[in-house]
């Protein structure tokens, strides 16, 4: 057989012919006979059990039924006209019925011979049927029997109603086996063939197709998802070291006066171990010659900005310039408040650009950009446009990441002929087998490791009933000094009923709360930036007490006088959320508390989620209990979950063959870069196949 029988296309397959073929290649994108291939059953039923009609019960479940049909006739006492057959297995009998092609459909069924039909069973009334059953002769069926478990493939709507049913798609899968058993080339090395055992790559689409026994199945699923991941990360790796070679990066030779005069004079605290060891990541990529694209992962509060503004320093000393990227207003403010104090001290010239930048500002801010005068610009989105243009921007920072798309990201490779060092920052930890998977071309650094001092948040569950025992906590807290944040869910399809809710609980705290000994401050988003902006001054300054909020406040608001954090009808935060607004207390060397407020009665998930956060302050821990409860896609947004559409694998199940294939594929690279040796001729195939199609380059800058 040639060896390209594979990708003959769809459309010369015994049984598929045009119209079908059509219908393959739009609602499932199956092409040639390999795609079919690589469609995979998504579940097995037990095909070794055949039924008695007596003993069915009314669980939804499907069945498979020996037995004759002893007759068959058309009706038409409802709106459409749909044939009806009795069947019987000797001692009962059971109703089978059709809409769809029964003329056909009662041609081809043969009254009192050996049939097995198999179905879901229908239940009204006590009395039980099955619509569209698939069915079989007795004797076709023994032959045809390939395997004890029959593959359930997902179907569409176009396809089912076409007569594309599954029994049509295991006969397609099995026609190209019978001509193709040796068309299958091995695509991964000796070497990883017998670390794993793998079975051959036939006997492992074979066997997910009709698999001959459990173990047979459970090793080609292996070998399978072993693959997806195994491909899919050497794209990366590869792709990484492409960027590296491709785009030489700005060599960033010395630390200099700059770095080491606020390192040495102006550093409040000692940084810790971790944000030592991903200064020295940094360093390294620095001084490499190749463009930096580096994600840094770390739980809120561990200390991000800091590592930031000291690469920054790096790169002034190197005479250039840098800009660092926020998701929010707020937060680009305070950076600029923060960042600009520290480098006044060594006399770095800050510039902050928003939305709301001025245009007159704006022209003065262009002019010092161009000409180098500015060495540190940070500001939101309006960064990226177009029309702001640097002298010589070295290293671009984007904190928060999560909230930023691939495209922004590419954005910043254009803003100068040699693109910037880019450092993308989380704002929350993802799970490491999802920073894998979608920033897999990313080196990574994670800062693992807390500044010392650091109390954990104590957390805690309360309803409505507890509402006054709350707010007396609140009054104490205040009384010693501290303050505290309430914040309102605002999501954007209840919007208006939202607004309402938070400026009913801001009433009810004032009136808990009287105006003669407390002051309140409110935030949220109809507010006009500069009251923002004035509104959060009062609260940093200490004075207000409290600030009533939506979530505007979410991400990176640092104030350390502030240690409770009230989060109302916490049952509609997600946990990520829940996380980073619990991260805005704490920081100080207070004890700090969060309190999720909820109705009594909420969903499975809601409890799972505030028992997550009632039981552990862990960001990596918490974002794997969110990665199982949303599925990876949700996790991010959905810029990047093209990259998540495994055809096998699964990034919850799976995450140790991920690992594994990960480290396989480092491995390889390292030890054979170009693919060259002969034992690595199936990989470099395969990956050039794959590569000519893959989606991935979209996904990534
Ligand atoms: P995040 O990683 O969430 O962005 P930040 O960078 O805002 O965290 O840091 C949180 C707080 O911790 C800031 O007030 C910062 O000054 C402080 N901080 C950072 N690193 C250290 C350290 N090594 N020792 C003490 N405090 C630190
Ligand atoms: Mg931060």
């Amino acid at each position: 057989m040639k060896e390209n029988y594979l990708i003959t296309p769809i459309d010369y397959l015994k049984g598929v012919g045009p119209n079908r073929a059509d219908l393959l290649k739009s609602e499932l994108k199956i092409f040639t006979y390999n795609d079919l291939l690589n469609y995979f059953p998504f579940r097995y039923i037990d095909r070794s059990k055949y039924h008695k009609i007596n003993e069915l019960e009314n669980n939804n479940s499907e069945v498979q039924i020996i037995g004759k049909f002893i007759n068959l006739k058309f009706s038409d006492n409802f709106k459409s006209k749909r044939l009806v057959g009795i069947f019987s297995d000797g001692n009962d009998e059971i109703e089978i019925v059709w809409f769809r092609a029964i003329k056909w459909i009662e041609k081809s069924i043969k009254l009192n011979e050996d049939y097995v039909i198999y179905g879901k069973v229908n239940w009204f009334n006590d009395r039980c049927s099955i619509v569209h059953p698939e069915t079989e002769l007795l004797t076709k069926h023994k032959k045809n029997i390939k395997s004890s478990m029959l593959p359930i493939y997902n179907s569409t709507e176009a396809l089912s109603s076409k007569g594309i049913t599954n029994k049509l798609i295991r006969e397609f899968v099995f026609n190209i086996f019978e001509k193709s058993s040796n068309s299958f080339k091995e695509n991964l090395n000796r070497k990883i063939n017998e670390k794993y055992g793998m079975i051959t790559k036939f006997e492992a689409l074979y066997n997910v197709h009709f698999p001959k026994n459990q173990v047979l199945l459970a090793k080609a699923q292996f070998r399978l998802k072993y693959e997806e991941f195994f491909f899919i990360q050497l794209q990366f790796l590869f792709k990484n070291i492409s960027n590296k070679n491709k785009f030489k990066g700005f060599k960033f030779s010395k630390v200099g006066y700059y770095f080491n005069s606020f390192y040495n004079k102006h550093l409040e605290f000692k940084l810790t171990n971790a944000q030592k060891k991903v200064i020295k990541d940094i360093r390294k990529d620095f001084s490499s010659n190749a463009q930096m694209n580096r994600l840094l992962q770390g739980d809120v509060g561990s200390g991000k900005t800091i590592v930031a503004l000291l690469s920054s320093l790096i790169a002034i000393d190197n005479n250039f310039q840098t800009c660092l990227i926020a998701p929010t207003e707020i937060l680009a403010q305070q950076h600029y408040n923060s960042i600009n104090e520290s480098l006044s001290k060594i006399n770095l010239n800050v510039r902050i650009l928003t939305g709301s930048t001025s245009k007159k500002e704006r022209e003065i801010l262009s002019c010092e950009l161009k000409n180098g005068f500015t060495n540190m610009l940070i500001g939101t989105h309006a960064v990226l446009e177009d029309n702001v243009i640097f002298n010589n921007l070295g290293l671009a920072i984007i904190d928060e990441q999560h909230r930023f798309g691939v495209a922004q990201r590419s954005k910043l490779w254009k803003k100068n002929i040699t693109p910037p060092h880019i450092l993308v920052m989380t704002a929350t930890p993802i799970p490491r087998t999802l920073a894998m998977s979608v920033y897999g071309d990313l080196d990574i650094s994670i800062i693992d490791e807390l500044p010392p001092g650091r109390k954990i948040v104590k957390t805690v569950h309360r309803t409505d009933r507890n509402r006054l025992e709350v707010f007396k906590f609140i009054r104490n807290e205040i009384s010693k000094g501290r303050q505290i944040y309430v914040v309102y869910p605002l999501i954007e399809e209840s919007k208006v009923m939202d607004y309402k809710d938070l400026m009913d609980g801001y009433e009810s705290i004032q009136r808990e709360f009287p105006i003669d000994k407390y002051q309140i401050s409110i935030l949220h988003g109809k507010m006009k930036p500069v009251d923002k902006v004035i509104e959060m001054d009062r609260f940093k300054n200490g004075q207000t007490q409290i600030m009533v909020s939506t979530t505007v406040i979410e991400v990176g608001v640092n104030i350390s006088n502030a240690s409770v954090m009230i989060i109302e009808s916490s049952e509609r935060f997600g946990l990520s959320q829940l996380h980073q607004l619990r991260g805005r207390v704490g920081r100080g060397s207070e004890s700090s508390y969060c309190i999720l407020m909820s109705k009594d009665k909420i969903s499975n998930e809601a409890r799972t989620r505030i028992k997550t956060m009632t039981s552990t302050n862990d960001g990596f821990k918490i974002s794997e209990v969110d990665m199982e409860l949303r599925g990876p896609g949700n996790l991010l947004g959905t810029q990047q979950s093209g990259l998540l559409n495994f055809k096998i694998a699964d990034l919850i199940r799976d995450k140790d063959i991920l690992e594994l294939a990960r480290k396989d594929a480092k491995d390889l690279i390292n030890t054979d870069p170009g693919l060259k040796n002969n034992e690595n001729k199936g990989i470099k195939e395969e990956y050039y196949v794959l590569n000519k199609n893959s989606i991935l380059w979209k996904y990534i800058s």
